[in-house]
């Protein structure tokens, strides 16, 4: 029988770990694919394309040409819009789809947290008096700070983002997690920080930065999340969607190659 072929959709941590988990899988054929924001990528040993696919149409099109036997959403929590793709096309291309979403960011006890719906919200919320910002909302989201322009900003991203996107005063950082408390609080305290903006991504690599807030008692401005469709299968981690692409491989295999598969645990 032939490996399940697999598309992946990526840009995470958990996807890139799923990737190293899926590639010495003999009965799964997966393909990681990048919307190629970031230049240089780190990616795991399987085959992967870099590109969008051209909205739902592009993506039901190339699910069939590929002949996709299951996808797997793991792109970032505010990619919004690829992810109603990714439901819109499994659904049309009857392919089985599951989600990887790592857990929002909760607020500790000793945290100043301002829960804020969108971007251009973050912007209005620093208010009228000039402010020493610490902006870490990746390079795509910056043109309501522009309308903010009173405000000296540090912005860290992976890639710099383009002069033209920057507000007036502001500093780039071009820098890639896992990023550790202790550093982040010498770096808010080197830039005399006064208050952050982020977006509630979750997970572990880039959270250092809201224990160094709260340690120093600085005030967070979070951008929530975009809603995501409800309807569609999730689990938090690489390794749960792991076991669930082997059980779909189980559940089309012939009864004696399943057995081995239920033997491995799956
Ligand atoms: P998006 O708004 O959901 O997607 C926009 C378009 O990019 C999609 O319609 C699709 O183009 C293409 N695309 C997105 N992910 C893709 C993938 N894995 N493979 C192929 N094409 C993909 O996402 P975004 O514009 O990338 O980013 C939105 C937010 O997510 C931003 O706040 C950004 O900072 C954050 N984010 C994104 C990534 C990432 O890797 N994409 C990583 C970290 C953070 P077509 O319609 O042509 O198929």
């Amino acid at each position: 029988m032939d490996p399940l072929r697999v598309l992946l959709l990526g840009g995470t941590t958990e996807a890139s770990r799923l990737g190293h988990l899926l590639s010495p899988e003999p009965d799964l054929a997966p393909m990681l694919s990048l919307a190629g924001r970031t230049r240089a990528p780190r990616l795991p040993p399987i085959p992967h394309r870099i590109g969008g696919f051209g909205g739902i149409p592009g993506l039901i099109a190339f699910l069939e040409a590929e002949r996709i036997g299951a996808l797997i959403d793991a792109t970032h929590p505010f990619a919004a819009q690829m992810s109603r793709h990714a439901a819109a096309a499994a659904k049309a291309c009857d392919v089985p789809l599951l989600a990887i979403r790592r857990p929002p960011w909760r607020p500790q006890a000793g945290d100043r947290w301002t829960e804020i719906a969108d971007m251009a919200a973050a912007a209005a919320a620093l208010g009228p008096v000039p402010r020493r910002v610490f902006l870490t909302i990746g390079r795509q989201d910056l043109a309501p700070f522009a309308a903010a322009p009173q405000h000296h900003y540090l912005i860290r991203s992976v890639d710099a983002p383009p002069a033209e996107a920057l507000p007036p005063r502001a500093e780039v950082i071009s820098a890639r997690g896992p990023f550790d408390e202790a550093a982040e609080a010498a770096l808010l305290s080197a830039h005399a920080i006064e208050v952050l903006v982020t977006k509630n991504s979750g997970g572990t690599a880039t959270a250092a930065k809201l224990a160094a807030a709260r340690r120093l008692g600085l005030p967070v401005i979070m951008v929530a999340r975009p809603p995501v469709a409800e309807e569609v299968e999730t689990v938090e981690t690489p390794e749960a969607a792991l076991a669930w692409l082997l059980a779909l491989r189980a559940r089309a295999m012939p009864p004696h190659s399943a057995a081995s598969l239920t033997r491995r645990g799956v």
